[in-house]
């Protein structure tokens, strides 16, 4: 969400029933120049700089040398997008604007001046670029690859699907392909481990089998960008934005499971929330946009047999555990207990899928995606009890765990839990790959490690105290142990016996 800033435009004049946005961009010298006119927004309208965006902060440092000048009716504005982070391509700076020499990868959230509109203001934007001959665009709006001539891109329709749009340009190679009826367009840069055509692939197939989730049939254009983190990063990352998401990885890992699986998450996020309505307060449906999302990830990939059971299991085990962690697992766990209780409560003509396809298709009746309308939705398929515990549940309190999941063959048994503990400084491994403040009797130390020890590598799975921590020394040893602390009681676990 973005901050309004007191800058107050001059008056512009005429209200107009769409305010007219047309954006220049012109990279030069690493840095990328915007032009703006603006017209047809009303008198002291504030203007947004970009401020904060997904895990990112203080985006304002990448707005520089910034000109505003009214003229008759109108006002125009100059400025410099400048990438305010130094080093790799790693996940801390996946929200920040991507601009070199090369390419760049921006939002509007992240990098766009514009006037603060209500989500659901008509607005005809222009979007203009001037870019190398050479180079590829692919953003919200289309892909063009440049011959040296401006390519234009035109939106008009409501302000929320420019609030979330996304553009890159550069070095990307673009593939396009016929998804159904519309075109998906894949925009690579960088080495991966695997080819092109295995992620446009891999890709297509999660996106149709999505489309048929929802029942919608409609997606005449869709943008992926894949980019790498730099060697050694092993994460990924994805945001999702109109008509598009972006994706990093690591340029050395082959097309994991756990790809699949984001790419799965970020595909999810082209229907909920973007398909699904305008959002006003973020935060407070996030357990719905991003825990219900978490829930269906690795779902629809089971139920396509792109994974096994036991993959399946995996993830939803780690949502049981991990529900007081964040909107994410607890999200998820209510999502796993509620479409339960509506397969149940139905005897199996309902689930969970009828909220959200209910919810698809009310889009343009109820415009806004807020906790009201996701509530009422629910409450077509739950009887008052089933809502109350929800409602509890959204304020905090225990969520159940379902004797049964669709995965018929599972049951859930309790298993022991433990505090997740690295068993030394965690800054300190990290930072200087060293062995510091090794705590006495932990598993770290029983596996060998000692106070000062250099390592070479390490693969620790954050907060998962039931994958080992791998860590490879300078002098070549290899230990391994589980990450684990103080017992703290047990939590159901599925395993399909
Ligand atoms: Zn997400």
């Amino acid at each position: 969400m973005n901050l309004w800033v007191g800058l107050l435009l001059p008056a512009v004049g005429f209200a107009e029933p769409a305010s007219r946005l047309h954006y220049v961009f012109t990279p030069e010298a690493g840095k990328l120049r915007v032009a703006v006119l603006l017209e047809g927004v009303r008198e002291e309208t504030d203007l947004v700089l970009p401020s904060a965006s997904g895990e990112a902060a203080g985006l304002e440092r990448g707005i520089a040398a910034m000109r505003l000048t009214p003229a008759k009716g109108r006002a125009r504005l100059a400025y410099e997008l400048i990438q305010d982070w130094q080093g790799d391509s790693r996940e801390s700076v996946r929200h920040r604007p991507h601009v070199d020499a090369s390419h760049f990868e921006i939002n509007t959230a992240n990098a766009i001046v514009h006037p603060k509109l209500d989500l659901a203001q008509r607005v005809d934007c222009t979007f203009e670029w001037r870019l190398p001959a050479g180079w590829t665009l692919a953003t919200s709006f289309g892909a063009a690859v440049s011959n040296g001539e401006p390519i234009r891109q035109r939106f008009r329709g409501a302000w929320n699907e420019v609030q979330n749009a996304m553009f890159a340009a550069g070095d990307f190679r673009l593939l396009r392909s016929k998804v159904g009826n519309g075109e998906l367009v894949l925009a690579l840069r960088g080495p991966f481990a695997f080819s092109d055509a295995e992620a446009a692939g891999k890709i297509e197939k999660l996106i149709l089998l999505q489309r048929h989730f929802w029942r919608d049939p409609n997606v005449p254009y869709f943008l992926v960008t894949l980019s790498p983190f730099a060697p050694g990063q092993s994460s990924s990352g994805g945001s999702g934005f109109t008509n598009a998401f972006n994706l990093y990885t690591s340029s050395d890992a082959p097309f994991s499971d756990g790809l699949l699986s984001l790419i799965s998450h970020e595909t999810f996020h082209a229907w909920n929330p973007l398909k699904l309505g305008r959002i006003r307060h973020e935060q407070s449906i996030k357990w719905f946009t991003e825990g219900f999302t978490t829930f269906y990830q690795d779902l629809l990939l089971w139920q396509n047999n792109l994974i096994g059971t036991a993959a399946y299991l995996e993830p939803v085990n780690r949502i049981v555990r991990e529900q007081s962690r964040s909107p994410y697992e607890r999200g998820a766990a209510i999502a796993l207990w509620l479409d339960f209780e509506i397969r149940r409560r139905s005897s199996g003509k309902f689930s969970l899928d009828s909220v959200m396809r209910d919810l698809y298709e009310g889009r343009r009746k109820h415009p806004d995606l807020s906790n009201e309308r996701i509530l009422a939705a629910i409450a077509r398929y739950a009887n008052a009890g089933t809502m109350q515990r929800l409602r509890a549940a959204l304020d905090g309190g225990p969520i159940e765990t379902p004797p049964k999941l669709r995965a018929i063959c599972a049951e859930p048994r309790m298993v022991a839990m433990y505090e997740f503990d690295l068993g030394m400084d965690r800054a300190a491994l990290l930072e200087t790959n060293r062995v510091k403040a090794l705590a006495a009797g932990s598993e770290a130390e029983r596996a060998g490690l000692r106070e000062g020890d250099r390592v070479r590598g390490m693969s620790i799975h954050w907060n998962d105290t039931g994958k080992p921590v791998k860590l490879t020394l300078t002098d070549g040893r290899r230990t391994e142990y589980l990450p684990r602390g103080r017992a703290l009681g047990s939590v159901p676990q599925y395993v399909c016996p």
